[in-house]
């Protein structure tokens, strides 16, 4: 028949396909002679186990593996151990291809819908990305910003802070809530924050109490779109009681004076 799985630590034995699902049994291809955790001794079988791993999906339906893995004993540290199987995740009960497969698609699916794609339960989706974030975050250094921003996106109902570096026009952080509580003690622990020399946020005061109490030496700029728009409300404003007190000839007469405002005044007339 042919290799189902296309992994070369693993030998397709049978494919047995429904609508539901395909349940697939296979055996390990490597037969180990030394052992591995001594290097030294010489391995004796030791029995065998039915193991079952969830692999990527096929054929848009989810697919588990199942492995009678034999089990060897060392004769010289007399430790047991199960054959390894190079295709399989070390923590999960999952093929390491459906871990990179849960990484990925985790970006742009839900847990939910990804645990019902691959029939895992939800929690050990979480886990598998949650242990990708970690990896990640220990790779990757984010360098503190000069000029820092500080932003509100609304997801999923609630404002989160969005911290960025203006200089790079990157996203540097993205915190759960734009809440005292959660923002003091970020600020108060960020790494190099002493090279934090602006900051521009828009005129929210928890943004400013809490830069005024954990970066003393940066300067606050309260960012221009805001300004702006509090001041083309305040000139909207009066514009609209001007013409409410304005007889109706008059009124008529200013009907496009919004964009007279707005004109420059040499430009006007
Ligand atoms: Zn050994």
């Amino acid at each position: 028949m042919t290799d189902f799985l296309q992994l070369r630590s693993l030998n397709t034995l049978e494919v047995v396909g429904d609508d539901e699902r395909y349940v697939v049994k296979a055996e390990g291809v490597a037969p180990v002679a030394t052992c591995p955790l001594c290097k030294v001794g010489r391995l004796h079988g030791h029995g065998s186990q039915e193991q079952s791993f969830q692999d990527t999906p096929t054929h848009g339906k989810p697919v588990v593996v199942f492995i009678q893995r034999r089990r060897y004993r060392c004769i010289s540290c007399n430790k047991t151990l199960f054959e390894p199987v190079a295709d399989l995740d070390s923590k999960r009960q999952a093929t390491a291809r459906l871990v990179r497969y849960i990484r990925k698609e985790s970006f742009t699916k839900t847990f939910a819908a990804l645990a019902r794609e691959v029939d895992l339960d939800e929690k050990t989706v979480r886990h598998v990305f949650d242990d990708f974030i970690e990896e990640f975050e220990a790779k990757v250094r984010f360098r503190t910003p000069r000029i820092l921003g500080i932003d509100e996106l609304k997801i999923i109902g609630q404002y989160r802070a969005m911290i960025t570096n203006i200089e790079r026009k990157t996203v540097f952080d993205l915190r759960p809530s734009r809440a005292k509580a959660d923002l003091l003690p970020y600020f108060r622990n960020l790494r190099d924050k002493d090279t934090i020399e602006w900051v521009a946020m828009d005129m929210y005061p928890v943004y400013k109490q809490v830069v005024r109490a954990t970066l003393p030496q940066a300067r606050i700029v309260v960012d221009r779109f805001h300004i702006q728009r509090m001041a083309n409300d305040a000139l909207e404003k009066l514009r609209k009681r001007i013409r409410k007190d304005l007889p109706a000839r008059q009124r008529l007469k200013l009907k496009d004076e919004r964009f007279l405002l707005l004109k420059r005044h040499a430009r006007r007339g």
